[in-house]
This record gives structure tokens, C-alpha cells and sequence, in this order.
């Protein structure tokens, strides 16, 4: 059986009138988002990465959202990502895969299919490609048009990403003096160090005679990522390669397949092991290692340097003991992978204020945890997986400017998980690249 058979788990309950079908027929007529040669190349920088010869940075939001989807929030997402790549390439001493949670992440799992306020129960949020995040029932009906708009915001979402990060705005000497900004703030002196060192470092290129220009410092590869959920909107978007005959997701570089929908029998491991684009699959703290291999047996059966990433999401408090078992066995079963942090779905709780959130201490500390497993095992950090935003958001709790619980309430914006504001983002790629360099 192949996965249009397979139970499908998190799908909505679309109407039944017809228009699910003419919607995938128009997504279908439509051209791709990316190129199948974009995804090859994407997976030969994580077979780099699952060698320790490129660090990937993988970021953005929980849940996109249709309206969110304007010129300044989409620049200060992409320059969030690229000042954290600048301070871990310096910290990783390696290339930085910048990967955008971006232009397709509009639908979501969600551990209820229903929402309850007060005396009201309506259908849940499962993300702007399904519903609308208010609450009335016609904002939370699920309308099979979203998919249309999820494929047109993310094509103008990915029209100007490409635009800025090949156009000059990704200048790695413009980059530069961003973080020189960010550690003028004496909140994060603590991180000067590293920003001297990066400075001398950046000087030290430009006295022998470098040549930003020619050395293509004003361009940058940047990937765009998405769980594979809503298979309505990825099967019209999946094509053959006319070049190889073979089939690829064509909605983004990269998707994977979530902690919730990865069932060995299920629709979404099938379907990714049928597409052939560079993967991912989240790893929760009570995965079965046995099970991890039948993952890789399933996705990955040529064993074929980055094509399978898998990212660990097991909670500050467990990764230390959850992380090793998975690890060995996989290294034990000759399987070449890249192991990637999620230090944010782990370590979600809801604030004594009542809002869904994250303590940046406990973000490090599960990063802290990923490298000393591997290290204690002799096996390769790959890469962070982080939810972010490049707004002053009031989402997570902590950082050197010390959001409190009494603060979230200020700036909370997300319409799903709670992300780490611009500040923090770049905080945890300084505390990330001085774990790199020990
Ligand atoms: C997510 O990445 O937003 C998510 C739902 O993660 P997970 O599948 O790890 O819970
Ligand atoms: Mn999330």
C-alpha cells in the first residue's frame, strides 16, 4: 500500500462539496516553489553537516500566518537567521546551512481537534493553511482555498527571500555591523569576546587583501523548510524531476515529518520516503530506538549521506538520558544521519500568567545536552532547529533581558508555539557558537 491508502493522521475534516478537489487540481496546475537541483544541492551541505563540515541553522516560525506575511517581517526573520549563521560559522569554524522554518509552515498537528473557551468548543487553530486563528465558528470552518493562499504567500514569501539573500542584503559586512549593534547593548557584554574575535577575525580577512566581492560574501544559499502535514497541499506539489524522472516535494527545500504524525504505518513516513528531497523526522524523549531504525530502514534504506536529519526534541531535563540510546544504536547500525537540536518543543509549559511558554534557560540547557551526548559518544552535533522571530516578541521567558512571566502579555504574538524574539535568537547563537569552539 502506498500513502494515499495509508491512515493519515492530523488531516482535517474538509467539506464535502467538491472543493478540495478543484482546489488540488488548480495546486496542481501550478508551477513548483523550488527546483529539484536546489534540493540536491541542499542535501550534499547536510551530508557536509553529518560530517562536521557544515553546522545548519534551521529557524523561524511555530505557524506562519497569511497576514504576517509583509516585507518587514519576512526581512527581519531572514536577517535574524543570517547574524546567528555569521556567529556560528565563527564558532562552528565551519559553513552554516541557513534554513528557514518558512514560505509553506501554515498548518499544524494539534494535540486536540477541539478548542474550548468558556462555554464555546469550536474546531482548533490547525494553522492558516486550514483555518483562521479566531474564534468563531466561520473563522475555524476548514476552507480547502487556504491551500491556494498558503501556495501563493509562500511563492511571494520565497520571491523575496531569494531577492534579499542574492540582491546584497545578505552582505556579510553588513551582517557584521547588525551584531555590532546587538552587543552594544550592554545587557550582552557578556558575549563581547566572541564579538571582538569575530571583528579581528572579519579584519584579519580584509588586511590580507580578501575580496568580499569575489568571495561571494554578498550572496548567501538559503533553504526554505515545512512539516510535510497536510498532504492535500504537498501531493499536487509533488513533480518529477524532468531531469532524472524522479519525484520531489516541490513546496520547499526541505520538510519533515512531525512527532506526531510519524507512524511507521502511517501516510507521512510513505510519503517523504517516496519524495526525493533531503528529510527530516522529530524525535521525542519516548522514542523507541528500535523504532528509529525502522525509521531509517523506511526513509533512508540506500543510507545516503543527507538525506535523513533527524531532530531531537526531548526536553532539557531528559535529553542527557533519552538522546544516547537513540544515538548508539543508529551509529551501531552503520546509518549516516544528521542530528539536529530542537531544544523547543521539550520545554513548553504555560506561564503562572497563563500563557504557552518557554524559558531560555532551558532552551541552552537542552542545546548544552545534545553536544555533551555527542561528544560523550563520539558522534556529530549537526544543528539547531529553533523557533524564532526576528519581532520583539514577549513569547519566551528569560534571556539576558530577563522576560518575566508578567511581560508575556505585552508582546505575545504567535499563533502557536511560543518563539524566541529577535534578542534571545541572537543570544542563543552566541552561547551555541562558544559550545562549537570548545
Ligand atoms: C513544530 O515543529 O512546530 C512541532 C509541532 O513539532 P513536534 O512535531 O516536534 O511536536
Ligand atoms: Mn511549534
Amino acid at each position: 500500500m502506498q500513502w494515499p491508502e495509508l491512515e493519515a493522521a492530523q488531516q482535517p475534516t474538509w467539506p464535502q462539496d467538491g472543493s478540495l478537489d478543484r482546489v488540488r487540481e488548480t495546486l496542481a496546475s501550478y508551477p513548483p516553489l523550488v527546483f529539484a537541483g536546489e534540493c540536491d544541492v541542499l542535501r550534499s551541505r547536510l551530508a557536509d553537516a553529518s560530517r562536521g563540515e557544515a553546522f545548519l541553522l534551521q529557524g523561524g516560525d511555530c505557524a506562519e500566518m497569511f497576514e504576517s506575511a509583509t516585507a518587514d517581517n519576512i526581512r527581519d526573520r531572514v536577517k535574524t537567521i543570517l547574524q546567528m549563521a555569521a556567529v556560528l560559522t565563527y564558532g562552528a569554524s565551519t559553513p552554516v546551512i541557513k534554513m528557514g522554518r518558512i514560505a509553506g509552515q501554515y498548518a499544524k498537528p494539534r494535540s486536540k481537534d477541539i478548542e474550548t473557551r468558556g462555554e464555546v468548543t469550536l474546531p482548533a487553530y490547525r494553522g492558516d493553511m486550514v483555518n483562521d486563528f479566531a474564534f468563531t465558528p466561520e473563522a475555524r470552518r476548514p476552507d480547502p482555498e487556504r491551500l491556494l493562499r498558503a501556495y501563493h504567500t509562500s511563492s511571494a514569501t520565497l520571491n523575496l527571500v531569494r531577492a534579499f539573500t542574492t540582491g546584497g542584503f545578505a552582505d556579510l559586512r553588513s551582517v557584521h555591523e547588525w551584531n555590532r549593534g546587538f552587543i552594544a547593548n550592554s545587557a550582552y557584554a557578556r558575549y563581547e569576546t566572541t564579538a571582538r574575535d569575530i571583528d579581528k577575525a572579519m579584519r584579519f580577512m580584509q588586511a590580507c587583501g580578501a575580496d568580499f566581492d569575489a568571495m561571494n560574501a554578498r550572496t548567501v544559499e538559503f533553504f526554505a523548510s515545512h512539516e510535510a502535514l497536510l498532504l492535500d497541499y504537498e501531493q499536487p506539489l509533488t513533480r518529477i524531476d524532468s531531469r532524472t524522472g524522479n519525484p520531489y516535494a516541490t513546496s520547499g527545500h526541505f520538510v519533515w515529518v512531525g512527532e506526531r504524525t510519524r507512524q511507521l504505518d502511517g501516510a507521512h513516513l510513505d510519503y517523504v520516503s517516496r519524495i526525493h528531497n533531503p528529510v527530516g523526522v522529530k524525535l521525542g524523549p519516548t522514542v523507541d530506538p528500535d523504532e528509529v531504525l525502522r525509521i531509517i530502514d523506511k526513509v533512508d534504506p540506500e543510507r545516503e549521506p543527507g538525506r535523513l536529519t533527524f531532530i531531537t526534541r526531548m526536553g532539557a531535563g531528559t535529553i542527557r538520558e533519552a538522546l544516547p540510546r537513540v544515538v548508539e544504536k543508529v551509529t551501531a547500525s552503520g546509518a549516516q544521519v544528521v542530528w539536529v537540536s530542537d531544544p523547543m518543543h521539550g520545554n513548553t509549559f504555560e506561564s503562572s500568567t497563563g500563557y504557552k511558554t518557554r524559558d531560555f534557560d532551558d532552551v541552552v540547557e537542552e542545546v548544552r545536552g545534545f553536544f555533551e551526548v555527542h561528544q560523550s559518544l563520539g558522534t556529530i552535533p549537526g544543528g539547531i532547529h529553533v523557533e524564532l522571530t526576528g519581532n520583539d516578541v514577549t513569547e519566551c521567558i528569560g534571556g539576558s533581558e530577563k522576560i518575566l512571566d508578567a511581560d508575556l502579555e505585552r508582546r505575545y504574538e504567535t499563533a502557536c508555539d511560543p518563539r524566541l524574539n529577535h534578542q534571545q535568537s541572537l543570544e542563543l547563537a552566541f552561547l551555541v557558537a562558544e559550545m562549537l569552539g570548545q
